[in-house]
């Protein structure tokens, strides 16, 4: 299955064995870059002199035998929200410009302390907010199985990166299904981890009580090498779990007998989902049965208000996080304001896309005064509700199988002038992030030559059984291992 350059554990065993060295990989994945990346926009900024440079010490480490960790020496790409001392951050927003981070996010503290190799950042919707990748000042990123359709979002550059084998690995952020959707729509695989696994120290907020940091690979094996790397506690992230990371190499015991998949009803009847999307999922869960696995149906009664309670939800608390970017202290600047009060006004005007606008403006719409109630407390309400059907769906069963998307990757320009098709495009992927649960996407087949994901959900820090479904699922097929054509 893997020629040398294909996974991350190719990549490790091709760096243990000699076969390869880090200054290799590193010119492998900016050749790479260069080929592919002026049609596919998911690279925003290459750091191809540091990493070069970064990758000579890796391998000068590896001949000492002072190796800080299995993955030292291997290229991996960061969604642009999360911050790396010395580089710029533009959450692709204009107001960021020109912003250089003083500090290190604990994902890159982390990545580093293992001796990856931070290749740069990937395109994004602004500030996270987006479901194609489409809401940039960078211009949109470009599906890699067609460039004519979006690669999902708002990590999509990120997805598109790993889909074109630019790198193995890169991390994105998952608010309302960020990382597995683009995942879907790539062909790739994506975690979003419970809540609280990793720091969010680091990460531009979008809605602080919903956004996590994951990552794409191409299998679960990947996966859990790249958690394992970015997980744990840290104090600075008050959310931040204190349970120990449990090793998630060793979960993919290769066993799922007598696993119990729950199907929800309300997912496969859902109007709008694609028939084939439908069918490619349920033969994925077919195969998970045929390893051992018994599939049971379960009832998530709510799911048809997880689209509006998240929409509530994300928004208000963007409009408070945004609130920071005024002008003063970051990024872009108006100039020639008269006062102070039109230097903040010219600056968010100018700086802030029309998403970011709209979205500020409802969340400071359902907090305010009169509709709080009626909005605001409303979806928190729903929100309760949508975690405790999870709860009584997992006291049936130990994972939940639905697709990942209802469809697969529209067309560029489909459902930008209609932002209400493109919100319910998350309608599978929203409630996990209201409820604080993991979620998984893996590749289960095509559908018009277009990758269609299966979504697997799991008890709140239960990564282990998620991955092991997950490389039970790819064991037995090859869908992984399926690559776009077409780009150079
Ligand atoms: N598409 C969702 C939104 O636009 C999710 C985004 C995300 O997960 N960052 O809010």
């Amino acid at each position: 299955m893997d020629d040398g350059a294909t996974s991350l554990v190719a990549q490790r065993d091709a760096l243990a064995s000699g076969t390869c060295s880090s200054a290799e990989l590193i010119d492998g994945a900016i050749d790479r870059h260069d080929q592919t990346n002026a049609s596919l926009n998911a690279v925003l900024g290459l750091r191809a002199d540091a990493a070069r440079a970064e990758a000579k010490e890796s391998d000068v480490r590896r001949a000492a035998g002072e190796l800080r960790s299995s993955i030292d020496g291997i290229p991996i790409l960061l969604k642009d929200n999360m911050v790396q001392r010395g580089e710029p951050t533009t959450c692709s927003s204009r107001i960021l410009e020109g912003y250089v981070s003083p500090y290190d996010s604990c994902v890159v503290e982390k990545l580093q302390a293992a001796g990856a190799i931070i290749m740069g950042r990937t395109n994004m919707d602004e500030f996270a907010m987006g479901s194609s990748t489409e809401n940039s000042v960078h211009g949109a990123a470009h599906n890699p199985w067609d460039l004519e359709r979006a690669c999902g979002g708002s990590s999509g550059g990120s997805a598109a990166s790993v889909a074109a084998g630019i790198t193995q690995a890169a991390l994105g952020s998952d608010t309302g299904g960020s990382i597995r959707q683009p995942a879907s729509f790539c062909g790739v695989t994506g975690i979003k981890p419970t809540y609280g696994r990793v720091s969010r120290w680091g990460l531009v907020a979008y809605a602080s009580s919903l956004d996590q940091i994951g990552c794409f690979t191409h299998t679960a094996q990947d996966a859990a090498i790249v958690l394992q790397t970015i997980a744990g506690h840290d104090e600075r992230d008050s959310t931040s779990i204190p349970d120990a990371v449990p090793d998630y190499s060793a979960a993919l015991t290769g066993d799922i007998r007598g696993l119990k998949v729950g199907l929800p009803k309300e997912c496969f009847e859902t109007e709008g989902t694609d028939p084939e999307v439908q069918e490619r999922v349920r033969a994925g869960i077919a195969e998970l049965e045929a390893a051992g696995a018994e599939a049971v149906e379960v009832n998530l009664p709510h799911t048809k208000y997880g689209v509006a309670a998240y929409y509530l939800i994300a928004t208000a608390e963007a409009s408070s996080n945004l609130a920071r970017f005024d002008g003063a202290r970051y990024g872009h600047r108006a100039s020639g304001a008269k006062d102070l009060k039109e230097m903040y006004e010219r600056s968010r005007s100018e700086g802030f896309g029309a998403e970011v606008k709209r979205r500020i403006m409802l969340g400071t719409y359902v907090l305010s005064a009169g509709y709080f109630d009626a909005y605001y407390k409303k979806a928190q309400q729903v929100r309760t509700l949508l975690r405790q059907d999870f709860e009584s769906a997992f006291a049936k069963c130990d994972v939940i199988a639905t697709p990942t998307s209802p469809e697969v990757a529209f067309k560029l320009g489909e459902k930008t002038e209609d932002p209400i098709s493109m919100y319910l495009s998350d309608v599978f992927t929203v409630s996990a992030n209201l409820a604080g649960i993991p979620g998984v996407s893996v590749p289960c087949g095509t559908s018009a030559n277009l990758p269609v994901g299966l979504q697997l959900l799991g008890r709140v820090l239960d990564e282990e059984t998620l991955l092991r479904t997950a490389d039970v699922f790819q064991q037995r097929t090859d869908h992984h291992t399926d690559r776009p054509g077409g780009i150079a």
